[in-house]
C-alpha cells in the first residue's frame, strides 16, 4: 500500500489518486538473479509494485529503476535546455 510521496526527501501523504502520478514498477529477478538457479526451478515470479509522486513532485520528478531499486530522477529541464546549449 502506497504511504505517502515516493521523493525520500517530500513527506506529502498518499490520499488522492488524481493527484500526481501513479507509477507502475516491475521487478525482473530474471535479470539480476540472485544466484545460480537450479534446473526445472520454476520461473521466479515478476514483483510488481506501485509508487505514487505527489503533484509538485510529479511536475519535475520520475521514477526510474536502479537495479533492483526505484529512484527518482529529474524530468528532462526544458527551461534550461536552450541555456545548456549555448
Ligand atoms: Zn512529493
Amino acid at each position: 500500500m502506497i504511504a505517502k510521496c515516493a521523493n525520500p526527501a517530500c513527506a506529502v501523504q498518499f490520499q488522492y489518486l488524481r493527484e500526481g502520478k501513479l507509477f507502475r514498477m516491475e521487478f525482473d529477478p530474471e535479470r539480476n538473479p540472485p544466484g545460480p538457479q537450479l534446473a526445472g526451478t520454476p520461473k521466479p515470479v515478476r514483483k510488481v509494485e506501485h509508487f505514487w509522486l505527489c503533484g509538485a513532485c510529479s511536475t519535475t520528478l520520475t521514477l526510474v529503476m536502479n537495479g533492483d531499486k526505484v529512484e527518482t530522477a529529474l524530468l528532462e529541464p526544458v527551461a534550461f535546455k536552450t541555456a545548456a546549449a549555448s
